[in-house]
Order: C-alpha cells, then sequence, then structure tokens
C-alpha cells in the first residue's frame, strides 16, 4: 500500500520494453516518491519485471492484471486500486504493425486501434472521474514521433497515434480545469521487443494483389533500411523511462 506523501502511478504494459523500465525506475526512486502498480495482461510475463525491481518488488512496486482491450479487465484493475485512488496514469501499452495496407485486413487495422487507442481511452474514462474529484492527476501517453510525423508502410500504426493526440490535445482543455495534466510522451525508435514482434508478422506477412512495385520497395528498400536507422538512432528503453520520470517530477 502506498505510504502517506507517495504518489501512486499506475503503469500500463509493464511485460517488457518502457513499459517495465517506467515502472522499475519510478519503484527505484531514491526518495521512494512513488507506489508503482505495474500492470501486464499475462502475469506469466511477470519474471522479467520482478527480477529487474528487486527488493522493489512487493514494497514500491505491485502487480496487476490489466489488459487494455477489455472494459471489464480495466474497471477491475482500477476498482483493485485503494479507494481508485491514481495520482499518475501512464498509458504505455501499445502494439506496432507495418507492411502495404492492402495485405493487412482490416481486423489486423482494428486490434492496433483498439489497442493503441481505444485501451488508452478505456484507462483515461475510468480515472478520471476520480481525478476530477480529487481535482488533481497526471495523465501520461506514450505517443510516438509517428503521432507526429507520417512515416511510409507504418500508415495504420500513425493514425492510431496521431487518433491519441488528437484526442490528448482535445481533452487536455478540459482537464486542466480540474487541475489534471494530460502529457504526451513522443519517443522516435527505440529498441525493445517492439520492433522484433513487428518483424517476425512482416516475415509472415503475404501479398496477393499488392503491385510489385510496392512489394519490391517494402522489402528491398524500406525494411533494409529501416533496420539501419534502428539502429544508429534507437535509444534505450531507461533513456525513455529517465525522460517519463522528468515528465511527473
Ligand atoms: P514492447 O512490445 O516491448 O511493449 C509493449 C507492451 O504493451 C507489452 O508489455 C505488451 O504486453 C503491452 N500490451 C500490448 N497489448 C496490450 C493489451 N491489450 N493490454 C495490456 N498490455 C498490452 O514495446 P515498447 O516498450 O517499445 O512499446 C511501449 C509503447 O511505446 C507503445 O505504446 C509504443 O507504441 C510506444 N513507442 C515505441 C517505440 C519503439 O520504437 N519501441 C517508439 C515510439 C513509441 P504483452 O507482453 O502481453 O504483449
Amino acid at each position: 500500500m502506498a505510504n502517506s506523501g507517495q504518489k501512486v502511478v499506475l503503469i500500463t504494459g509493464c511485460s517488457s520494453g518502457i513499459g517495465l523500465r517506467i515502472a522499475v525506475t519510478l519503484a527505484k526512486d531514491e526518495k521512494k516518491r512513488y507506489h508503482v502498480i505495474a500492470t501486464m495482461r499475462d502475469l506469466k510475463k511477470k519474471d522479467k519485471l520482478v527480477e529487474a525491481a528487486g527488493d522493489a518488488y512487493g514494497k514500491t512496486l505491485v502487480l496487476l492484471p490489466l489488459d487494455v482491450c477489455s472494459d471489464e479487465s480495466v474497471k477491475q484493475c482500477v476498482n483493485n486500486v485503494k479507494d481508485r485512488h491514481i495520482d499518475i496514469l501512464i498509458n504505455n501499452a501499445g502494439v506496432g504493425l507495418l507492411g502495404p495496407v492492402e495485405s493487412i485486413s482490416i481486423e489486423e487495422m482494428k486490434r492496433v486501434f483498439e489497442t493503441n487507442f481505444f485501451g488508452a481511452v478505456r484507462m483515461i474514462k475510468e480515472v478520471m472521474p476520480d481525478m476530477k474529484k480529487r481535482r488533481s492527476g497526471h495523465i501520461i501517453v506514450m505517443s510516438s514521433v509517428m503521432g507526429l510525423q507520417g512515416v511510409v508502410f507504418n500508415d495504420v500504426y500513425t493514425a492510431s497515434k496521431f487518433a491519441m493526440e488528437g484526442f490528448c490535445e482535445s481533452m487536455a482543455v478540459q482537464l486542466l480545469k480540474f487541475n489534471i495534466r494530460l502529457s504526451m510522451i513522443e519517443p522516435g525508435p527505440v529498441h525493445t521487443e517492439f520492433e522484433t514482434k513487428m518483424m517476425e508478422d512482416v516475415a509472415k506477412m503475404e501479398y496477393p494483389g499488392v503491385d510489385a512495385e510496392t512489394v519490391r520497395y517494402f522489402k528491398d528498400v524500406y525494411l533494409p533500411s529501416s533496420v539501419d536507422i534502428f539502429e544508429a538512432m534507437g535509444q534505450s528503453p531507461d533513456d525513455i523511462a529517465k525522460c517519463t520520470k522528468k515528465v511527473i517530477e
């Protein structure tokens, strides 16, 4: 349970990558200012987080299950927080999707929006009434540079992040009246499992009905250059965790 004076921080998508490092960085804060509720949809994946948290696990970091695509899971998770008191919500859970639009089914596109857009919106809707009652709170959304700038073959992922940017820009004004801050973090490439998962999906991708020029451009030009960009420019999830800590301090 949080000590008085500690801020309660709930983070989505802590099984790997950026969410895991934010959870650990905040839980290990030298002044113990944060009580971290690290959430993941499959608690069987908790070992990496528990190991990284070390002594903080069970003290300044606790775990709860949460699938941001499920209304019920979102409600249950927030209800499990004492007095539903969350000072800081970090909407980090997200999935990527890469490839020519003709190769991607509408179902796959919906999965991306369901997670990246509706997942975050579900969380915001659930915590907002309590934050409004307390007239304090901070909501953070892990967007992307692709929430600001379209990138070839990332059409659907980019659209999901643009949608979130628009939602937040509009919400921020209403929330400020209640002393609730809304911040977007917009990282460039970050070395996490995100890229690996997308590349695994790309390896299985089929191209029926896609013109040969587009397939060649995607496979022979885009993919190799995107790997090079990741190698050259990729940040570590720790960089993003430190940046997030600065945003909430
Ligand atoms: P990871 O794939 O390492 O982490 C994504 C996390 O989201 C995982 O914990 C995953 O859980 C979780 N997740 C996915 N779907 C759900 C769901 N329905 N409910 C709850 N959790 C879910 O990637 P990153 O750490 O890189 O990504 C974190 C965020 O950062 C994302 O929003 C991404 O869009 C954003 N971002 C990433 C960049 C990058 O280059 N890596 C660049 C810019 C932004 P599970 O293990 O169960 O799949």
